[in-house]
């Protein structure tokens, strides 16, 4: 049994955050970081920051052939 402490950045806030079974959230240093990193994730894959949401694509009818 290892007994070392192992901690990691916080990737949201880049406090430490020690890395065991009770760290739910880690890589996370909490709930709040989480959720925070999950938006921000969100955001950029389906809107970019500071840019009009595109248009949905529209159904191309000359490539279905
Ligand atoms: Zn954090």
């Amino acid at each position: 049994m290892t007994d070392e402490s192992v901690s990691v950045a916080c990737p949201t806030c880049g406090k430490e955050v020690q890395w065991t079974r009770d760290s739910q959230y880690r890589p996370f240093c909490g709930e709040r970081c989480r959720l925070i990193d999950l938006g921000e994730w969100a955001a950029e894959r389906y809107r970019v920051p500071g840019e009009p949401s595109p248009p949905p694509e529209k159904p191309d009818s000359e490539s279905l052939q």
